[in-house]
């Protein structure tokens, strides 16, 4: 009888086994991959995150200066993080929350700058 009074008063008096989520949410892990972000003032719509995609989830559109992202179909593999020129691609710690709709993510941004030839010992 006795015995089985500790573990009854732990059991009760004890904080719970698991968190109480979606009210106390886990810090995500040092090197955990959450979703992929695009810092569209750097790209210069090269298309190579297009190309390099595994999961063909990625379109670039030069002319109109669009990325577009289907995020539901991109495994978070980084491919394209590396692939990119200008690095402005990253992947977060964000889970993604559900949703009723799936909806790609698109992005406009702005013409890339040309560089102009500079005049050297002239
Ligand atoms: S590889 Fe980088 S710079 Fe090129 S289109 Fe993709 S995001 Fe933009
Ligand atoms: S992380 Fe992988 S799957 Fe997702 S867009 Fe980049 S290359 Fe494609």
């Amino acid at each position: 009888m006795f015995g089985m009074l500790s573990p009854i008063l732990k059991n009760g008096l004890g904080k719970p086994a698991t968190r109480l989520y979606p009210f106390e949410k886990r810090e995500a892990f040092d090197k955990a991959r959450g979703q992929l972000e695009i810092d569209i003032d750097k790209c210069i719509f090269c298309g190579m995150c297009q190309r390099k995609c595994p999961s063909t989830c990625l379109s670039v559109e030069k002319a109109a200066c669009k990325w577009e992202l289907n995020p539901y179909n991109c495994i978070i593999c980084g491919v394209c993080v590396e692939a990119c020129p200008t690095k402005c691609l990253s992947l977060n710690k964000v889970y993604r929350t559900p949703v009723y709709v799936k909806e790609n993510q698109i992005k406009i941004g702005k013409p890339p700058v040309k560089k102009t030839a500079t005049k050297e010992n002239s």
